[in-house]
């Protein structure tokens, strides 16, 4: 890779990254290339920022949505949080070991949450919401 690179620069007319549409143009293909990298930069800002704002989302929605905190099956704490998402969906994440479950109803993810004793499922690394 460097010796190519060392390479293309005494010979820039033999890098063919330097032709656009088969006509050697080095500037422009540099220009392009500067102007593709900063594109590539814009949307990973864009990205971040975009998940940023659906993670801000997603816990404001909790916060409005709170139903119940009981104990949880796992670690026995008073720590498990059922948030009612909408009317089908329930979710239950535990604020200390971090065991989470879903269901169509509080019963369905309470169950779901108990089913998933000893998988080592912690919602803040992945969580179905
Ligand atoms: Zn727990």
């Amino acid at each position: 890779m460097g010796e190519w690179s060392e390479y293309f620069e005494d010979f820039p007319e033999e890098n063919p990254s330097n032709y656009i549409d088969g006509t050697f143009n080095p500037r422009l293909a540099a220009r392009i290339s500067a102007q593709e990298h900063k594109q590539a930069d814009a949307n990973k800002a864009a990205n971040a920022e975009l998940n940023a704002m659906i993670t801000k989302a997603k816990s404001d929605t909790k916060a409005r949505s709170l139903l119940v905190t009981e104990g949880c099956p796992q670690c026995g704490l008073n720590e498990l949080n059922t948030y009612k998402i909408s009317d089908k969906f329930y979710l239950c994440e535990c604020q200390d070991c971090g065991i989470y479950g879903k269901g169509t109803t509080h019963q369905i993810a309470f169950k779901s949450t108990s089913d998933a004793i000893g998988e080592f499922k912690d919602w803040r690394e992945g969580s179905e919401y």
